[in-house]
């Protein structure tokens, strides 16, 4: 029977082909997370902290900073790349895998694509070597309803001044930089909202309580407390009044992010599945041999090549420069939708034994929630799908 330690990361080959230096990448970075984050998955998520030995060997193999130019210290690659690189992590462990999301669809795109010059020089160095970003956009009273959050800033002293509660900020445990949504002109409703970039250790910033989650548990989930954080005027990001833009553009790519961690995830179910399925015996043999279990198998992987082939769909309409807004939508409702039951399949193919944690695919089932969840639930991403539709 295979154990944890050697079930992990390897999902069959996609039938996807990559140019030879996206293959290489592909590869190297399912290597990295087979010998280096398939073993502490299940620690970490007992422990429900990342190791930061973890964290430090991703900046150092450039993971953080994948898409960051070269001149400012980043690896210079495609947002192909970032994706496999996410479906490779989370195919190991789906939580490290947003850890990674985060940083590269979100804090380090939103930075490329509309700071100014100083801020590229001052931050992209930074995340792409050793600082952790979090995008604090949600609140207790704004969830789906993004744009109807609270957080108030204020000018003051040739700057600005933020109060407000954000709630389930990815990696507010250890970040660096935060990029938090606060309305500077709540009369003009959502055209107030201002994108501000806040340095750990700010004052009036306070981490509060992490969260205790079902599960993607190695990655932080945490309240940040605004007590009248002061922030200079070149710490806006974009212009006073387009948060909204930021935000929105931001999570169109960043849904495609979540999209390939949960392929990734999907991949592994099936992986485990395929591997448990060959040497479990039952009447005597294999429950491989049995044609249910087989046509189970079948289905789980034609499911997760219809998800990889929405999220590259997505990212090649992305880098040809075409509309992409609805494909995201779909690769993210479909990748999660069919990570969760490709967990819950792959649990029921382990029988018994899949619904223990001696075995790594009940942590799949609990870590698949998660992607109907954030970055705009299912049923957002329907309504995108719809409105793209219907114009
Ligand atoms: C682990 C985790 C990490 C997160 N990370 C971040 C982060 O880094 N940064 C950040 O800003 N946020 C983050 N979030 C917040 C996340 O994006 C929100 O939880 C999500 O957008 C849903 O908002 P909500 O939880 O308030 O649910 P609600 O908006 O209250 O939704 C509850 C239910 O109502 C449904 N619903 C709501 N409105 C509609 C509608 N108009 N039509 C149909 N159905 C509707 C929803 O689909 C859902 O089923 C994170 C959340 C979690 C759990």
């Amino acid at each position: 029977m295979p154990n944890r330690e050697s079930a992990i990361a390897g999902a069959p080959q996609p039938l996807l082909v990559w140019s030879g230096e996206d293959e290489m990448f592909r590869s190297s970075v399912a290597a990295f997370a087979r010998k280096e984050i398939a073993p502490r998955a299940r620690a970490m998520d007992e422990a429900a902290r990342l190791d930061p030995a973890l964290l430090r060997q991703l900046f150092e193999l450039g993971l953080m900073g994948i898409e960051i130019p070269e001149e400012h210290g980043g690896q210079g690659g495609t947002f192909t790349q970032a994706l496999l690189a996410i479906e490779e992590i989370a195919k190991a462990d789906p939580a490290v895998a947003v850890v990674v999301d985060v940083q590269n669809t979100l804090v380090n795109y939103a930075l490329q694509r509309w700071g100014t010059d100083e801020q590229k020089r001052r931050w992209l160095a930074r995340l792409a070597a050793d600082t952790l970003g979090a995008f604090a956009l949600s609140e207790a009273g704004a969830g789906s309803d993004a744009f109807a959050l609270a957080a108030r800033a204020f000018p003051a002293d040739g700057g600005f001044r933020i109060t407000g509660r954000k709630l389930w900020i990815t990696n507010a445990a250890e970040a660096g930089l935060f990029l938090v949504f606060a309305n500077l002109n709540p009369e003009a409703g959502h055209r107030g909202i201002t994108c501000f970039l806040v340095e750990r250790g700010a004052p009036g910033l306070q981490i509060g309580r992490k969260e205790d989650k079902l599960g993607i548990r190695a990655s932080s989930t945490c309240e940040l407390i605004l007590d009248d954080v002061p922030v200079p005027a070149q710490g806006v990001l974009g212009q006073p009044g387009q948060g909204y833009k930021v935000a929105i553009e931001t999570l169109n790519v960043g849904r495609i992010g979540i999209a390939a961690q949960m392929t990734g995830l999907a991949a592994a179910a099936l992986q485990h599945a395929l591997e448990y399925s060959k040497q479990r015996k039952q009447f005597g043999r294999p429950i491989a041999e049995f044609q249910a279990v087989r046509m189970d198998l079948a289905r789980l992987a034609t499911d997760l090549e219809t998800a990889r082939l929405l999220v590259y769909n997505a990212a090649r309409r992305r880098e040809a420069g075409l509309d992409f807004v609805k494909e995201a939508a779909m690769a993210k409702y479909w990748a999660s939708e069919i990570a969760e039951s490709a967990a819950s399949r792959a649990i029921e193919i382990f029988g018994g034994a899949g619904f223990t944690r001696d075995y790594p695919v009940e942590k799949l089932f609990r870590d698949s929630k998660i992607g109907r969840i954030y970055e705009g639930t299912t049923n957002m991403q329907l309504l995108t799908i719809a409105r793209q539709l219907l114009g």
